[in-house]
């Protein structure tokens, strides 16, 4: 089995700042229950929520923690829109009916994140004040602008905003325009990983950390997850391990491209270098193939990510680039101490769309959230829920797919590095 290393040290910000620090026991028993889930991330924990809401019992395994993967590492952007399909593409991907559904999905993950955090009363600092994506070339405005155009068709309420404007609510005069999405919005992710955790645990479902499932294997009509000291026989399983999946289901780590994003953050800072950044409390990510993506925290510290590289140390590099790239955003940055470091693995599908499978009756596996996962883990989260509480399979907003490997996945991944490269050296000449 695929396995990994812990890779924030020093700690995260947000795992540094959340309350409710809690480590689960490790599972010792063999035991059983009506459903088990591997992973406790953003999909994993939601799947719980809603299981154990329903009177069904709920064991969540995970290798690390709540929130050790990318849920407790993210950007904690929430963004309500699927990442670089067009409307008009996802038509073609994925016919009328699915587009239908999968759209209205995708454009009301947030406000359901959002509605979930408020039911729950999460503390995890939840704000909604829209989401600004700017464009670092007249070739993207023009692409922004009709992606507007396709996108408020369904009611996304997108705005371009440009020149004095835009440089206002950015604080940065490195772009000329750019889209407000209202409905976006951040959170602290580690705090909403716990506040999710400790709401399912509430209502019966149990957690398990340091319990890396290890094999998966059917027993009559049931499922046994085996760990190192234990073992779950359940009805259902529930794969929710993203960027960090192994072989437990054959040929699923095959299905998705491992990236690793990386984000640094700052103390909090004085007024007169953070108060002309982002004043009105948006997140910002821009239009590059290798993109940026910051927001300001509510005491004034700046946390910034774009795209890291594992090394073979089981360290992660690019902050320098990270570092020098936040200074020509923001040059109000220059100098800034960058306290915290750190990065996590999202999962990247040929289509980039995120994929719902059931390979065997009693499994199912939801991944694939092309890095902009916060809001639509949750919602896969939900409806994998469902599925196990009755819903039809064709009735679902995801297509359920069959699990097809990448093609040409090894070549993918050996030149990911030189793609990653070239990609970096066009954004340079488009922004320069
Ligand atoms: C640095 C970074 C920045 C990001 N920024 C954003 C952003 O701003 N906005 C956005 O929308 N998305 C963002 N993303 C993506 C988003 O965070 C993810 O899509 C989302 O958190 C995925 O949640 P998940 O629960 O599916 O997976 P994860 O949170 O990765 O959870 C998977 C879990 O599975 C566990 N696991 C794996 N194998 C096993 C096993 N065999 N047994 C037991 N446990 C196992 C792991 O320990 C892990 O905890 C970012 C991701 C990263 C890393």
């Amino acid at each position: 089995m695929q396995m990994f290393a812990p890779v924030d040290k020093p700690p995260s910000l947000w795992a540094a700042t959340a309350p409710e620090a809690k480590l689960h026991p490790r599972l010792e028993a063999d035991i059983e229950a009506d459903v088990t889930i591997i992973g406790a991330g953003f999909t994993g924990l939601r799947t719980a929520l809603k299981l154990s809401e329903a009177g069904v019992s709920a064991i969540v395994l995970d290798a690390g923690d709540v929130g050790y993967g990318a849920s407790g590492r993210t950007g904690g952007q929430v963004n309500p829109m699927l990442p670089f399909n067009t409307p008009e593409r996802l038509r073609k991907l994925l016919g009328q009916t699915y587009f239908e559904r999968l759209t209205e999905t995708s454009l009301g993950s947030a406000d359901e994140l959002f509605s979930l955090i408020n039911s729950y009363q999460i503390d995890c600092q939840a704000r909604q004040n829209g989401w600004l994506r700017v464009c670092h070339s007249k070739r993207a405005l023009s692409a922004a602008r009709k992606s507007v155009e396709e996108w408020n068709i369904h009611g996304a309420g997108m705005v371009v905003v440009e020149g004095e404007e835009l440089h206002r609510l950015a604080g940065t005069k490195a772009y000329g325009a750019g889209i407000m999405t209202p409905k976006g919005g951040a959170v602290q992710p580690m705090s909403l990983a716990r506040g999710v955790a400790k709401a399912a645990v509430q209502r019966g479902a149990a957690i398990h950390g340091n319990s890396a499932v290890i094999d998966l294997e059917k027993d009559g009509q049931k499922w046994v997850a085996k760990t190192a000291h234990g073992s779950v026989r359940s009805d259902w399983v529930v794969v929710a391990t993203n960027g960090y999946t192994g072989d437990l289901v054959p040929k699923l780590s095959r299905t998705i491209l491992p990236l690793t994003p990386i984000q640094m953050a700052t103390d909090p800072l004085p007024g007169d270098v953070i108060d002309s950044i982002l004043p009105a409390g948006h997140t910002i990510s821009d239009s590059r193939r290798i993109i940026m993506y910051s927001r300001k925290e509510p005491d004034n510290r700046m946390v910034y990510g774009g795209l890291g590289k594992p090394e073979r140390s089981g360290e992660i590099g690019g902050f320098d680039w990270l570092r020098k790239d936040a200074e020509r955003v923001f040059p109000q940055l220059k100098g800034v101490s960058w306290t915290y470091k750190w990065g996590g693995r999202v999962a990247l599908t040929d289509d980039h769309l995120p994929h719902l499978h059931e390979p065997q009756p009693g499994i199912l596996v939801g991944l694939g959230y092309n890095g902009r996962g916060v809001a639509m883990s949750n919602v896969m989260g939900r409806v994998m829920a469902e599925r196990i509480l009755g819903s039809q399979a064709d009735a679902l907003p995801f297509p359920t797919s069959p699990i097809k490997v990448i093609p040409f996945r090894p070549a993918k991944m050996q030149g990911l590095g030189t793609a990653i490269w070239l990609m970096r050296f066009l954004d340079y000449l488009e922004t320069r």
